[in-house]
């Protein structure tokens, strides 16, 4: 049964984007095997992505968040699209990895309108570089994050993601990061930096590298250093955050909530969920306001996909449902068009079932 708010919202709050999916890195755990899925050979030209951030103008969204693959990859675009969003009042936000992260870059993109940028930080040098699989990087994310926190009024949020080799990092991070807020300007201004972490998740890569995830002891222990420093994150100006993805589809499957995000990949195609391999659009063939407007934005009721997200309920049962459907970012992943087929009929399940 559709959801009676549904039609409240005319538009989504936020949108992400994948700018691009191509990357100069090829981390050990990256969920969507960034740089050498199938996303990577058809990604939208500038122009097709210049057009679909203009649609996106008159929708007057919260936040547009622009994802990866590497974003600054693709850096004079992506000024392109900030300053193209800013007049409307739309906040901008990005994340990256840190290595094309130069002082002139950072003011460029402040300059362009930028609001909030998150990079990885996954650990002290071993430990990052590690899972970065490649040394230097943890080098250059520093070096970044330092020139973001004394030189920029970017808000700044941090990636960490807890792998059976990084847990004992987590808090020397912590601890790193708010000695370097202290030491700023910043610390009088009210600002705080988002420490965030959720659980690694068992697709892409990270299917091919299942000796780095962390034991359920070692979750355990994560998740009570995580509430000790939740006591007093607004004395350290530090937000420590656990999101956990399976959570979220889980309550957005059984609470049949309204979808305040739209998720688009760089090629266009529209997903239900960064980490759902099932296609429901592509603003190639259709604008996203006629998706939303055509049930984007009650998808979660949609008959197709409760009984897709009701097959998960551990990131276990995730890396079991993309073993016998498809991979992120993968040509045979599922894919449907809302504006051409009913996601409610009974016989789509069937299909699905068939797949
Ligand atoms: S995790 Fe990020 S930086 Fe690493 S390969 Fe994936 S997109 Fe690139």
């Amino acid at each position: 049964m559709a959801n009676r708010f549904t039609h409240i919202l005319r538009a989504p709050h936020q949108v992400s984007f994948d700018i691009t999916n191509k990357c100069n890195l090829r981390c050990l755990h990256c969920f969507n095997s960034s740089g050498e899925n199938d996303v990577v050979k058809n990604e939208l030209s500038d122009e097709e992505v210049l057009s679909f951030i203009r649609s996106l103008v008159p929708m007057q969204l919260y936040n547009v968040c622009f994802c990866g693959g590497e974003t600054l990859i693709r850096k004079d675009l992506l000024c392109k699209c900030i300053k193209e969003l800013k007049p409307s009042g739309t906040h901008c936000s990005m994340v990256t990895n840190g290595i094309l992260a130069t002082d002139e870059t950072i003011m460029e993109l402040e300059q362009s309108g930028l609001d909030a940028i998150q990079f990885s930080l996954d650990g002290m040098e071993a430990a990052h570089d590690k899972l970065r699989n490649k040394t230097g990087v943890y080098t250059s994310v520093m070096r970044a994050i330092h020139f973001v926190i004394n030189n920029t009024n970017l808000h700044l949020s941090i990636a960490f993601t807890p792998t059976n080799f990084n847990l004992d990092d987590f808090e020397i991070v912590y601890e790193e990061l708010a000695q370097i807020w202290k030491n700023s300007k910043r610390v009088k201004t009210g600002d705080y930096i988002e420490l965030r972490l959720q659980p690694l998740m068992l697709l892409g890569r990270a299917k091919n590298n299942l000796g780095i995830v962390p034991t359920d002891d070692q979750y355990r222990r994560l998740v009570q250093l995580i509430r000790e420093r939740e006591a007093y994150r607004y004395s350290k100006s530090i937000d420590v955050k656990w999101g956990d993805p399976i959570d979220h589809l889980i309550r957005f499957k059984d609470n049949n909530n309204f979808l305040d995000q739209a998720i688009v990949h760089a090629n266009g195609d529209i997903v239900v969920s960064a980490y759902l391999p099932i296609v429901v659009g592509n603003i190639n063939k259709h604008s996203l306001s006629d998706y939303w407007n055509h049930g984007l934005n009650d998808i979660w009721s949609k008959r197709v996909i409760q009984y897709l997200v009701s097959r998960m309920q551990s990131i276990h049962d995730m890396e079991e449902l993309t073993d016998t459907i498809a991979d992120i970012n993968m040509d045979n992943g599922l894919s449907f068009d809302l504006m051409e087929c009913d996601l409610d009929d009974l016989n789509l399940i069937k299909e699905v079932l068939l797949s």
